[in-house]
């Protein structure tokens, strides 16, 4: 790879007129491999140059500068893209992390670095007893990046995504400039910015509402033999909010059959001293089979990072590395049982791969409120998810779940579901378009807008 691919092209000169940053812009030989790289493992596309940020003025010089020449920039930040969401091919990808501090922090908000992980975030929170409403299943994502497209979890049910417990945000937009925006002030940017895919602006600092932290929780995980009657319940259990985290797994059988755990999980009442709760109010009405429920009580702490010993057991057998070809659909509730259950019937362990799973869970949409994550047309959406994971040394074996992944969008989609848009998925122009649907113009226009090169985050694959 060479530093200046000729005196005529758009990079010709770049490096050097940048030589007033407080961090450092990496080329030729310096680029880090991750910067072609992913959770995903599909995707390898090299950047021409990497920023390791020291400011916030390094983003918005780099970013301004990209704008004058139409060089592409991505923003990085844990890296758990599946298919290339944060490379920038022949463009210059910005290291998020380095910007990742807790800047401030009261009882119902803090305030932190777009690149800051979320397991930063709570540890800066929960010793004050305080905590984001929403948290993904694993604290190694970055707010940035989760603010990007959405941001779904266990308590979702209750508080939405985590774009909805934004109060504001500072972003650098595509044309270098640095911009607040809240409900009250650039409205148009905020509503851009949130589950938008990075095609407006990067997050450089986010204010994000708190609440009362549990101390403690009571975790359930519930087995049903039948797909019918785990829908029903979890609908139920998602509408009248009797637990804080409500989430599930279908798990494949060795006859071929699948069961699905519930697991339910019961945050300790800040104010109220019961506890631990009774578990047959908590259970009673539920159609779980009897006698193999399990029920263990967790820090609240220790529940949030519960993703961490598998993490580590999986680096350790190096599946944590393999390809991951993604598939996260939102379904509505009238098609949860047809699309699960034809989805399911069709998919093999070894399709799921070894540490794949399958998650399945509800939340009543008109929690969310996020103009532009897309939901499904129906009271009740069920994220269903295709964790796959592939061998390391079988690309035929990722290519086949990546085609795979497309053949069950499409069915899923003509029943009414849409996508989580963190896949490995190959969506085309038009593809985005139809997701969009009715918002696409208010995205294409903020795009106008804020980045009228067009240079922020090519890996997302769209076209205006
Ligand atoms: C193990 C695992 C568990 C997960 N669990 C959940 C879950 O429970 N719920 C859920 O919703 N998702 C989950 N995800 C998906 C994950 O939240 C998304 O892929 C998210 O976008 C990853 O963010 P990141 O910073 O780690 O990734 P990156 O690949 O660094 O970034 C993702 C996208 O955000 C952009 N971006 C990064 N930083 C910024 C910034 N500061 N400003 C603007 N854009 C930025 C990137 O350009 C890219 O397009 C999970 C992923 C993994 C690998």
């Amino acid at each position: 790879m060479t530093d200046h691919p000729g005196a005529g092209s758009p990079w010709s000169r770049f490096p050097e007129e940048l030589t007033g940053l407080d961090g450092e812009l990496l080329t030729g030989e310096r680029i880090p491999r991750w910067a072609a790289e992913d959770f995903g493992h599909t995707v390898h596309a090299p950047p021409l140059a990497v920023l390791s940020p020291r400011s916030v003025r390094d983003v918005r010089e780099v970013v301004a500068a990209a704008a004058r020449r139409g060089i592409p920039v991505a923003a990085r930040g844990g890296g758990h893209s599946v298919h290339g969401q944060a490379q920038a091919p022949g463009g210059i990808v910005i290291d998020m992390t380095p910007l990742g501090r807790v800047v401030r922090m009261s009882d119902t908000e803090v305030t932190v670095e777009g690149g800051a992980l979320w397991r930063d975030v709570v540890a800066a929170t929960l010793p004050h007893g305080r905590t984001p409403p929403v948290l993904t299943d694993y604290l190694g994502t970055s707010v940035g990046g989760t603010l990007s497209v959405g941001g779904i979890g266990g308590m979702s049910h209750r508080h939405g995504v985590q774009t909805d417990c934004v109060l504001s945000l500072d972003v650098v937009t595509g044309a270098g400039e640095e911009v607040r925006c809240s409900p009250d002030r650039n409205r148009d940017l905020f509503d851009a910015v949130r589950a938008g895919l990075s095609q407006c602006a990067l997050v450089v600092r986010a204010t994000l509402r708190l609440e009362r932290a549990p101390a403690r929780v009571r975790r359930y995980v519930l087995p049903y033999d039948g797909l019918a009657e785990y829908l029903a319940d979890q609908h139920r259990l998602a509408h009248e909010g009797r637990f804080g985290y409500l989430e599930g797994q279908p798990t494949p059988q060795p006859d071929g059959t699948w069961h699905h755990l519930m697991e339910a999980v019961a945050h300790q009442p800040c104010d109220r001293a019961a506890w631990p709760p009774d578990d047959r109010d908590l259970l009673g009405d539920l159609a779980f089979r009897r006698g193999a429920e399990e029920i263990e009580e967790l820090d609240y702490a220790d529940f949030l990072d519960r993703m961490t010993p598998g993490e580590a057991l999986l680096r350790e057998t190096g599946e944590w590395f393999h390809p991951h070809p993604w598939l996260n659909l939102f379904v509505p509730g009238a098609a949860a049982h047809s699309v699960v259950s034809t989805t399911l019937a069709g998919l093999t362990r070894h399709e799921l791969g070894n540490s794949g799973l399958v998650l399945l869970y509800p939340v009543p949409t008109a929690r969310i409120r996020t103009p532009l994550l897309r939901l499904p047309d129906d009271d009740t959406m069920y994220l269903f998810a295709l964790l796959r994971t592939a061998p390391g040394d079988d690309p035929a074996a990722r290519d086949a779940m990546t085609a795979a992944n497309r053949e069950i969008y499409d069915r899923a989609r003509a029943a009414g579901a849409v996508a989580y848009p963190v896949n490995t998925l190959r969506m085309s122009p038009e593809d985005w378009r139809a997701h969009f649907g009715p918002v696409w113009d208010r995205l294409a226009r903020a795009r106008r807008r804020y980045d009228p090169a067009g240079v922020l985050t090519p890996g997302q694959g769209l076209a205006y």
